[in-house]
Formats: C-alpha cells, structure tokens, sequence
C-alpha cells in the first residue's frame, strides 16, 4: 500500500512510518515542524519507500500519484501546545482533517483519524468506553484541543455517510515513548527529565489525578490493526492500567535512582481531568488487541533514550 501519514516527523507518526515501512508498504510523511522534527524521521532518509513533504495540512494538500489509505495524525497534542498554539490546534483539527478528507475521497484511500481520550473532557465515567459522550469544557484552555478532535470525528463520520469514504477512527490515551519532544511539556518527559537531572518533580495540584499510561509499540500495534479490520466507529486504544500521577513520580524516581522526591505546584487547569482510564473492551473484542508493554517495562525502554538525547545537547555528562 502506499500511505500518507499527516505529522509524519512528530511522535506516533514517527513511528508509525517504521511500521508500515517495516511491513513493506510505501510511506509518504506530511509534515509542518512546528511540533514535529526531522530528526525522528532522519534515520529514514534515502529509504527506497519513504518520502517527506513538508506541508501544513490546514492548506490544501497535493500528493502526487495513488494513496492506499492516510493517517492523519498532525497535531499538537501536549497542554502546553495548546497555550501556545490554540489557533493552530483548533485549525489542524478542523481545517486540516477536512483537508486530509478531501484527499482521501479525490485519491479513494481509506482514512483513519488520531482521535483522543480528551473527547471525554473531564469524565463522569469511569472508565471511559467509546460509548461515552463526554463531559468536555468548550470555553477552557483545553477546549481548543477536544473540540478541534470532536469536530474531526464529526467531519470523519459525515465523509463516511455522505460520501462513502472508508474510514476509522482511533480514540488514543496517554501515550509515550521514545522521540517525545524534550520541551513536549506533558508529564512523562518532565518527569523523566527532572529526574535525570537530579531535581524534584513536579506534580502538579496534589497528585491524586490518574492517568494509564500505553508504551508507543502498543499504541503502533493497535492503529495497525483497527486499520486494516472493518470498524467505522471509534475504538479506544490504551492502556488500562492506572496511576495517580504521585505513584507514577515515585516509579520515575525508584527507576532513574533520583533522590530529589517531588514538589507540588499549582499550576493544574480547572479542566485537568480529574481520572482516565480506557475500557478497552471493544478493541479486544473486535481487534484481538491488548497493551503489552507494562508501564516499568515502557519506562525502561524510554528513560535512556531521554538520557541520550540529553546527553547530546551537553545537559548530562
Ligand atoms: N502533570 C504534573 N507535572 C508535570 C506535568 C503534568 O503533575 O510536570 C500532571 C498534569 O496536571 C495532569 C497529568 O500530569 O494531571 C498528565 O498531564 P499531561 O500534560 O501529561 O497530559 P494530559 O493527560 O493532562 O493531557
């Protein structure tokens, strides 16, 4: 097949050219850099079956020759990009997967869209099945986010019923990795980051929020699957395992050796949500899928890559 991945040099999309390159289709990435970076992407460099273009999405996209299918995974996906760049979420979500849409339906390509646990806002279920409406604040500072990806399954949904496309949509948890950006922001790279400094983390309102938290290869695994099975309505895909985000600095601590401890800051949203944990019945059901990767086990795999990239800007010796 040949594919086109939208944010194809940010995190999932990274990996997700690897898979599909690795299973012997064509992969063209399509990406902006604002979040995204070559330097997830250089290692394919010169592959037979890989090509980048650099491109906005929220403008109209040109590929040149068939697409199979399109991943459209551009987006910021971290709070604090959502700060700092809420016209560009908002438009990525909106104008971009309308784009992306348009696209798939001129090409005839199957198209599956990066959705999120955030269409869940701040749930009132617990845990949260693809049944779930949702409890989403329009107006806060995560708005700009849920929204954007609650329209793009709308605008997904309509380009299903109205003009036949073959779509999926993937609701995706809490996932991380190896290739998150050092200033992502989100609490596993911080964490991770304070902690191989040797400074306290920094657990923001009491640490009693929970989050489950899906290694990268999983979430890879699962996207795979939903694509090539026959599902049109969302599935979730992460881990169910849950944390409060005090444990989960503990286990960051207990792993990098880190003696620091942790200190609590104010600085939480009102619409940081409060719990969030997958149902995942429904991708085990109809996808045979299950995470694999233990959250210490995921941990191993991520902080030396942290370490590393570290080391490479001089901040560790
Ligand atoms: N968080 C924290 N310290 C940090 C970064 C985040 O305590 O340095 C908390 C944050 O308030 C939230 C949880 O960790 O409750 C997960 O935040 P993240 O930014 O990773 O993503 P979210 O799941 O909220 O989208």
């Amino acid at each position: 097949m040949r594919i086109l991945i939208t944010g194809g040099a940010g995190f999932l999309g990274s990996h997700l050219c690897d898979r599909f390159l690795a299973e012997g289709h064509t992969v063209v990435a399509m990406d902006n850099l604002i979040t995204g970076s070559t330097d997830n992407i250089a290692h394919l460099a010169g592959h037979p079956r890989f090509s980048f273009i650099k491109h906005d999405v929220t403008n109209y996209i040109f590929v040149e020759g068939p697409l199979d299918a399109i991943l459209h995974f551009a987006s910021p996906a971290s709070p604090v990009d959502y700060l700092e760049l809420p016209i560009q979420t908002l438009k990525v979500g909106a104008l971009g997967t309308h784009k992306a849409l348009g696209l798939a339906k001129n090409k005839k390509a199957r198209f599956l869209l990066a959705s999120t646990s955030e269409v869940y806002g701040d749930p009132q279920v617990h845990p949260q099945p693809e049944t779930y409406y949702g409890h989403v604040n329009p107006i806060g500072p995560r708005g700009v986010y849920d929204e954007a990806k609650r329209f793009a399954e709308a605008m997904t949904m309509a380009y299903h019923r109205y003009h036949g496309v073959d779509t999926r949509i993937v609701r995706i948890f809490n996932t991380y990795g190896p290739r998150m950006r050092l200033r992502d922001g989100r609490v596993v790279p911080n964490f991770i980051q304070q902690a191989l400094r040797g400074e306290p983390l920094t657990i923001y309102g009491d640490g009693s929020q929970t989050r489950s938290f899906q290694y990268v290869d999983d979430l890879v695994e699962g996207v795979y699957r939903l694509l090539f099975s026959d599902e049109v309505e969302p599935v979730n895909i992460g881990n169910p395992s849950e944390f409060t985000i005090k444990a989960f600095a503990e286990l960051v601590n207990r792993l990098t050796g880190n003696k620091a401890g942790v200190v609590y800051k104010d600085l939480r949203t009102k619409d940081d949500p409060q719990v969030r944990q997958p149902d995942i019945s429904k991708a085990r059901r109809i996808l045979g899928w299950e995470p694999r990767v233990s959250l210490e086990e995921g941990l191993r795999l991520t902080i030396p890559w942290f370490r590393e990239e570290l080391r490479k800007r001089g901040e560790l010796p």
